[in-house]
């Protein structure tokens, strides 16, 4: 069975010409490139070259680049990196964080950092004016996503960074879900650090990075070491997934030229999604929403139910559902953004990505109206019946 892959927002495939470069790496270049002989700095010359790549596509430069294990080092780099470096102060971030941003505010709280967390609206937006209210003379940091994972909407950093510099106080934001999907510049945005992962855009897991604006205060290091990254991240580099991410950056940048692509097939599968389905409800923002995701209700049918048969069906999507998260609570953000327990609870993200094709999302739209309307019990299952009927 051809398997139809509508995850990307959990993960990405590694690109070919990825793969080819880190097999070639691995096999090839063993070096350490802190060692001074020339296997260890022609290991060193393909981390240079991919800090460049990765710079690049967010228009920073290479200096700026700290390599990490991932997003989730990145994002607790800026943060435990910050706060711990100044010792005591005041951190703002939002409900809608991912849960590396989200825990380790909640261990920086219990270590007696003060913590505010800013709500979102229905469509998942952040206010700006609360956020405004919220800074004070201790502010050391906000963080704000730049895209949620699970609705893809977008929050407005550019505005946020204005204000937040205003008052002189650090911004990051966690970029790992746009980069790549949408043009994301530094010079366009206050921004003083971001985070970038690599298996988000079809580079391999295990790999990121956090942007570091030159002349931010030092950071205090949760992972030290070495002298590796200008002593802000110690530890033997991971070469081959340095390299491979380098040029997932470089082929990104390339394909940002055609991300319309992405929204329109996200588009043309709601629009089939929508015909052939009642009851069908998006979540948040429309107009400020990455291009490649879809979190749809589907009202009178568990979303696990949902799931369970479209991956029977060798379809792979994810739910916001207590059931999947494995926390035993529902979407935090789902719930951040107010919509009731049984919404949530029949939710089904679809997340898009380069090689997904046409007829794919068709045949996803098709298998997905069947399981839905196999699933649906009382009122519901007669419309789905009755729409599903007429439009065969
Ligand atoms: C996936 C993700 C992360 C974590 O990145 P890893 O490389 O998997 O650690 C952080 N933030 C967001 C928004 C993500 O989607």
């Amino acid at each position: 069975m051809d398997k139809i892959y509508l995850d990307h927002n959990a993960t990405t495939p590694v690109a070919p010409e990825v793969l080819h470069i880190i097999t070639s790496v691995l096999r090839d270049q063993m070096g350490n490139p802190s060692s001074v002989h020339s296997m260890g700095r022609s290991a060193r010359v393909l981390i240079d070259e991919a800090r460049e790549q990765v710079a690049s596509l967010i228009g920073a430069s290479p200096s700026e680049i700290v390599f990490t294990s991932g997003g989730t080092e990145a994002n607790n780099l800026a943060l435990l990196g910050v706060a711990l470096g100044a010792r005591t102060g005041h951190i703002v971030t939002s409900q809608v964080e991912h849960p590396s941003v989200l825990n380790p505010c909640r261990q920086l709280e219990s270590l007696g950092f003060v913590v505010d967390r800013l709500r979102v609206d229905e469509l998942g937006r952040i206010d700006l004016q609360a956020l405004e209210n919220c800074l004070t003379a201790s502010t050391l940091l906000v963080s704000l996503q730049h895209a949620n994972s699970e609705t893809g909407v977008l929050q407005d950093i550019e505005k946020i960074g204005k204000i937040v510099r205003k008052k002189g106080v650090l911004f990051h934001t966690d970029a790992v879900q746009s980069a790549g999907k949408i043009p994301l510049q530094v010079q366009d945005v206050p921004v003083d650090m971001l985070s970038l992962s690599a298996h988000k855009l079809n580079g391999a897991k295990g790999v990121g990075a956090l942007y570091l604006k030159k002349g931010s205060p030092d950071l205090f290091s949760p992972l030290s070491g070495g002298s590796q990254e200008k002593k802000r991240r110690g530890g033997t580099e991971n070469v081959a997934g340095i390299a491979g991410f380098g040029k997932a950056c470089e082929l990104a940048q390339k394909h940002l030229v055609s991300q319309k692509c992405l929204s329109s097939l996200r588009d043309h599968f709601y629009q089939l999604v929508s015909d052939l389905i009642p009851g069908v409800e998006i979540f948040g923002d429309l107009e400020n929403r990455l291009p490649n995701t879809l979190n749809l209700g589907f009202e009178g049918v568990e979303g696990d139910t949902l799931l369970i048969g479209l991956d029977m069906a060798g379809i792979a999507v994810s739910t916001g559902s207590a059931c999947s998260s494995g926390s035993g609570l529902p979407s935090p953000v789902l719930t951040a953004m107010g919509i009731p327990y049984d919404k949530i609870n029949s939710s089904i993200r679809f997340s898009f990505g380069w090689s997904n094709t046409t007829a794919e999302i068709e045949k996803a739209a098709k298998i997905l109206a069947e399981t839905v309307s196999l699933n649906r019990t009382g009122t519901f299952a007669d419309m789905s019946n009755k729409k599903l009927m007429k439009s065969l």
